[in-house]
């Protein structure tokens, strides 16, 4: 079997700043691949677009069924991925993704049956992102329903109760209580007595909302300084906080120092990758969580290792899924296998109308848990509406690239 043919999809803007990057590999054996690059928010997404472009160069000819080799010729062979970054390495992973979907369904069976079978059959799953309002029913990105007052957050808490989670995330000063957008200098700083009786105030609210045996994720999306960090967490600790996301930009030197100060476990991982980015961190024990996102930490082939190289530090995983519904398959697939595995995301944005109509299947949790994919490959795949939705298409083949642009 042999790559023939490598599409690269830039899907229209359905929200501000949200523009997923999807690929679709092809072979002589009729059996095509997707992934997906996890660069969709913020500023960036272009950036994946061309890379996967660029790198799928490398694929053309080659046989997908040899995953390890072929990561390693990415890796290898772009110049850019020693010691990469968020682009590059969203690059390799959207690849190596469509490459394991090729595997699955060559060999007629799900990706987890071929990284180690499974180790549960569904997943715990928390509601990600209180704040940006959490409610039943669908909505559309500019009818957001911000939490700003404590009745907003108690609502949303409850509402996450009753669909049956017993987990839930939230960045408790992403607003003022003016419900303004928290300015970054005041984050970045010492935090003010009136920010800490703010973040306090909200977690006590979810806190008595959701009961004691909910578990409360708090998340910082790494706008605290060191500093401020932990402040926050030992302010935050006699809530129980189950533990504490990005409370700084990562660095090894102000993880540790974190870590040191504040007994609340901490995670990161969405802005850190590659085994190497994450070796320091598990050497020194800072991070008790670990967050790789499978589309831009390495995928498949990358981000196993990385859980691996974990679970000898005692150190659980829960990657981060900030994607299309596609993404959410990517890591069930991963999740059912790993030993460390702590719990899985669900972002609100999975719950927006634009979220639809780019996959086959959105999974939704029942009762806070998603059920593990059982189709070949993924078990879910990109529409035909999602090549409707991209406004730019690459098609890379042996002739070289075309682009289709769609405005
Ligand atoms: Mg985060």
């Amino acid at each position: 079997m042999k790559v023939t043919k490598i599409e690269v999809l830039q899907l229209r803007t359905v929200s501000p700043g949200w523009r997923p990057i999807l690929c679709r590999v092809y072979t002589d054996a009729g059996i095509f691949g997707d992934g997906e690059a996890c660069l969709a928010f913020g500023k960036g997404s272009s950036a994946a677009f061309g890379m996967i472009r660029d790198l799928a160069e490398l694929l053309i000819g080659e046989d997908p069924m040899e995953t390890e080799g072929l990561w390693q010729k990415l890796y290898q062979s772009s110049t850019w991925a020693y010691n990469g970054g968020p682009v590059v390495f969203a690059g390799i992973s959207a690849l190596d993704i469509a490459l394991w979907d090729i595997k699955g369904k060559a060999l007629d069976q799900p990706i987890y049956q071929l990284l180690g079978g499974k180790t549960r059959g569904r997943v715990r799953t928390y509601a990600s992102q209180l704040q940006h309002g959490w409610r039943p029913e669908l909505f559309s990105f500019d009818e957001f329903d911000v939490a700003v007052g404590l009745e907003d957050y108690k609502r949303c808490a409850q509402c996450a109760m009753d669909e049956g989670y017993d987990a839930v995330k939230v960045d408790l000063l992403e607003r003022e209580d003016s419900g303004a957008r928290m300015p970054s200098h005041k984050q970045d700083s010492i935090l003010t007595p009136e920010m800490l009786e703010l973040a306090q105030q909200r977690m006590e609210a979810i806190r008595e909302t959701v009961g004691p045996k909910t578990s409360i994720i708090v998340e910082a999306h790494s706008h605290n300084s060191a500093t401020g960090a932990v402040q926050l967490a030992n302010a935050l600790e006699k809530y129980g906080v189950f533990f504490y996301e990005e409370p700084n930009i990562p660095s090894p030197v102000t993880a540790k120092y974190i870590s040191q100060h504040t007994d609340v476990p901490m995670a990161s991982g969405e802005r850190i990758y590659s085994r190497w980015q994450y070796a320091p961190y598990l050497v020194d024990g800072s991070l008790r969580v670990i967050q790789p996102d499978i589309g831009s930490a390495g995928g498949f082939t990358e981000v196993k290792k990385i859980c691996d190289m974990a679970m000898t530090y005692d150190v659980f995983v829960q990657p981060h899924v900030c994607g299309t519904p596609l993404a959410t398959s990517v890591a069930l697939q991963l999740e059912a296998v790993i030993p460390n595995f702590i719990i899985h995301e669900h972002n609100s944005n999975l719950r927006s109308r634009s979220a639809q109509g780019i996959a086959k299947y959105n999974p939704q949790p029942v009762d806070g848990c998603l059920e593990i994919p059982e189709g070949p490959g993924l078990g879910n795949e990109i529409l035909p509406e999602a090549y409707e939705k991209a406004v730019c298409i690459a098609t890379v083949t042996g002739d070289g690239c075309s682009m289709k642009v769609n405005r």
